[in-house]
């Protein structure tokens, strides 16, 4: 079960490590991008915990419309509607209630997957956020299928994202600014496939 509590933990733990890494991040994206991945992130980020502390959300459901809401308001590039969507379909998906079974969690996940997709029309194999997130959420399904409950499905797609991200490094990028760079995107990890590793990382820890 993973309850209201752990999963605005879950957002808290997403803003700090994002502002750990905020430099890292950045750093990615001044490779292939224009080097804002993690102030992006950062300012989104820090934004829903603000958002989360100064009206509290009743439900899950709520909690993740509000992140979703703000992400979409205060990030500026291309991460914002992106992982604004993902957290608005969770939180539509998840609906009003006050805690989700590892089942649900899973089919909430993956609602918040088919919005990226839905709105940024990347495939795996196109150098983003995507190439992480659709392979983890797939170990999670797997670990539900086995048996696992919430926090062990959730370890085992953290686990299994570093080296998703790192596989995206020999990737020529199709979607996004990296795309503009044609061959020279190749060789570089995905800012976002960097950021999304930290996304499942939180939850993990929230769950635990
Ligand atoms: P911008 O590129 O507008 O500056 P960011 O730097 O914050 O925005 O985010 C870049 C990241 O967004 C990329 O590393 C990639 O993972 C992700 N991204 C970009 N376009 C898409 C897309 N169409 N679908 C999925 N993810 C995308
Ligand atoms: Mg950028
Ligand atoms: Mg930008």
């Amino acid at each position: 079960q993973a309850s209201l509590a752990a999963l605005t933990d879950w957002l808290r733990r997403f803003a700090a490590a994002v502002a750990r890494d905020e430099r890292h991040l950045t750093d990615l994206d001044a490779k292939i991008g224009d080097a804002d991945h993690g102030s992006n992130l950062r300012r989104g980020t820090a934004a829903v915990v603000e958002a989360l502390d100064a009206d509290p959300p009743g439900d899950v459901g709520a909690a993740f419309k509000q992140a979703g809401m703000t992400l979409v308001k205060t990030v500026g590039g291309a991460s914002g509607p992106l992982y604004g969507t993902f957290m608005l379909r969770f939180g539509t998906t998840a609906g009003a209630v006050d805690a989700l079974d590892a089942t649900a969690l899973g089919t909430a996940l993956r609602a918040g997957y088919d919005g990226v997709v839905a709105r940024g029309k990347a495939e795996p194999g196109d150098k983003t956020m995507v190439d992480v997130l659709e392979p983890c959420l797939t170990v999670f399904d797997e670990a539900v299928a086995g048996g696992a409950g919430a926090a062990a499905a959730a370890r085992a797609a953290a686990d299994a994202a570093p080296e998703r991200r790192d596989a995206t490094a020999p990737l020529l990028a199709r979607k996004g600014r990296a795309s503009y760079l044609g061959e020279r995107s190749v060789g570089h990890v995905d800012p976002g496939s960097a950021s999304t590793t930290l996304l499942l990382e939180s939850l993990a820890d929230a769950l635990a």
